[in-house]
């Protein structure tokens, strides 16, 4: 049976597939990249996650977290304090509103501050519900269905599209949601989750957009773009976003 949303890949395709994420577990295990555990919690975390560095927004997470110990406390607080708050992950007007907006769309949906009935639901009727909240992006929603919901998804970030076309996994060009998609369906869905931790921690550490160490790479020998020519630190492989 396949996962929701795949296409059926060629054998040869999956087992090269289930080959690369073999070698990058090896490699980086199973980082959470810091994301809750609970769902509205990483909701929130995501939303301040836009746009802006890691450690700023995972010290924005902390200060929001100290400062207004509840999700109800942050929902009433006055839009300015909030700011003040998370200044320090960028966008903080339009951060600050969307946080607000959400818990109120939540609170009226559930009668409380909670999504924990999202884990009793479809992952379809899942995406659908996260979605239709205030601002809150497919790419987010994935990202919540998978680090706290366990669902078999892929979202597709920066780091990720960027492995992926490196790889051979996906076309040259712009990520696109149309492109997103298509990637996650070609991904067998026990691979996905694994594949989408693993591919950022490989983005930020290796096979960065604009210096790639695949000389050391445990994919050298899987990678169509792979550089490891000592003459050619001139014809690097394409700066990819
Ligand atoms: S061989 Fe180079 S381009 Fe290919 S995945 Fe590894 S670091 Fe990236």
């Amino acid at each position: 049976m396949t996962s929701r949303g795949s296409t059926v890949p060629e054998a040869a395709d999956v087992r090269r597939l289930r080959e690369i994420e073999n070698r990058l577990r090896r490699e980086y295990g199973q980082p959470r990249h810091f994301n809750p555990t609970d769902p509205l919690d990483d909701l929130i975390f995501l939303v301040l996650s836009r746009m802006t560095q890691e450690v700023k927004y995972i010290r924005t997470y902390s200060r929001l977290r100290d400062s207004l110990s509840t999700w109800h406390a942050v929902r009433d607080a006055p839009p300015d304090e909030l700011e003040t708050l998370i200044h320090e992950a960028g966008l903080a007007p339009t951060k600050a509103a969307q946080i607000q907006a959400i818990l109120g769309e939540i609170e009226a949906r559930e009668g409380r501050l909670s999504l924990h009935r999202l884990r009793g639901m479809e992952t379809d009727e899942v995406e659908q519900y996260l979605t239709s909240l205030p601002g809150v992006a497919r790419k987010t929603a994935l990202c919540v269905m998978l680090y706290t919901l366990g669902r078999d998804v892929l979202p597709v970030d920066t780091h990720v599209w960027r492995v992926a076309q490196r790889l051979g996994l996906a076309p040259a060009g712009q990520w696109s949601e149309a492109r997103g998609r298509a990637l996650e369906a070609a991904v067998p869905g026990d691979l996905r989750g694994s594949l989408h931790v693993t591919m950022i921690a490989h983005g930020r550490r290796a096979c960065r957009a604009r210096a790639t160490t695949c000389e050391r790479c445990m994919l050298v020998d899987l990678c169509p773009t792979a550089d490891v020519n000592p003459r050619s630190a001139r014809h690097p492989p394409p700066v990819l976003p």
